[in-house]
C-alpha cells in the first residue's frame, strides 16, 4: 500500500516570501499548493462587490447572511500553468492582488464566519495529504496536525520592499510607504483579532529570510521536510 504523504503547514508574517516557498516545496515533493490568503481575498473581494465594506467598517452580520452566496475555489488554468482562485466560478487571480483588496482583506478575514467557511474547505482540502498551505493559522487552527509546520517571517522594510517590486509590475504608481503602511496595518488586525489570529505554532519551525536566498530559504525547508518525511 502506498504511504500516505505527510502535509506541510506555513504561517507567518505578510508579504514574507510564505507563498513563493510553499509554490516551490510543492513543485519539488509534486505537493499541493493551497493559498488560503487567496481564498481570504476572494471573499474580500465579494465583500467589496457585495457593497459590505465601504470604508474601514465592515457589518458582519450582513456578511454573515451573504456568505451562503459565496463561491471560493481554485482551477488549474492550463495556459497559465497556474491553478488561479475563482469567485463565484469567475477567475479574479488577479483582481484578488488589487490594493483595495490589500486593504479591506484583514477586516473581512477577522470575522468568524467568514473563517469557519474556508477553514472547512482548506481542511477538506488537506484531508488525503500531500498538501503545501500556506496563510496564518495552518499550523494552529486549519491542520494543527500538519507533520511539518513552518513560520516564515523577516524586517517589515525588507518585506515592503520585496512586495513593491511585484505590486509596480501591475501598479507602477504605488509608493513604498503605502505598502509598508499595508503590511504593518495587515500584521496588526491578524496578530489581535479574537478568531483564530495570528500565532506561531509551538511546534513550528522558524525561518528569518531577511538576507537569504530563495535557494537557500527551499534547501533549509527541504532539510526539515525530507526528515520529517524518513521518519512519517
Ligand atoms: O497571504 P496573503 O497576504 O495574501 O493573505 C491576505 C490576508 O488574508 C492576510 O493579511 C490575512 O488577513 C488573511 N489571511 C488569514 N488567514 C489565512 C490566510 C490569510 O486571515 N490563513
Amino acid at each position: 500500500m502506498e504511504k500516505r504523504k505527510i502535509n506541510i503547514a506555513i504561517d507567518g508574517h505578510s508579504s514574507a516570501g510564505k507563498s513563493t516557498m510553499a509554490k516551490s516545496l510543492a513543485k519539488e515533493l509534486n505537493f499541493v499548493y493551497v493559498d488560503t490568503g487567496a481564498m481570504y481575498r476572494a471573499a474580500a473581494l465579494f465583500c467589496i462587490k457585495e457593497r459590505l465594506v465601504e470604508t474601514n467598517e465592515i457589518d458582519s452580520s450582513k456578511v454573515e447572511v451573504a456568505l451562503d452566496r459565496m463561491y471560493v475555489g481554485f482551477k488549474y488554468n492550463p495556459k497559465s500553468e497556474r491553478t488561479e482562485i475563482h469567485l463565484g466560478g469567475v477567475n479574479v487571480a488577479d483582481e484578488v492582488r488589487s490594493m483595495e483588496v490589500s486593504r479591506k482583506v484583514s477586516l473581512v478575514a477577522a470575522i468568524p464566519a467568514v473563517r469557519h467557511k474556508l477553514v472547512d474547505l482548506q481542511q477538506r482540502m488537506a484531508e488525503n495529504g500531500g498538501v503545501v498551505m500556506d496563510g496564518r493559522d495552518i499550523g494552529t487552527v486549519v491542520i494543527p496536525h500538519a507533520e511539518v509546520k513552518f513560520f516564515i517571517t523577516a524586517d517589515p522594510e525588507i518585506r515592503a520592499g520585496r512586495r513593491l517590486k511585484e505590486i509596480q509590475l501591475t501598479q507602477p504608481d504605488c509608493q513604498l510607504n503605502e505598502v509598508l503602511n499595508n503590511i504593518l496595518e495587515r500584521d496588526r488586525i491578524d496578530s489581535n483579532r479574537s478568531a483564530s489570529p495570528l500565532r506561531q505554532a509551538k511546534d513550528a519551525i522558524v525561518l528569518d529570510n531577511s538576507h537569504l536566498s530563495q535557494d537557500e530559504q527551499l534547501a533549509f525547508l527541504l532539510t526539515h521536510v525530507r526528515k520529517a518525511m524518513a521518519g512519517a
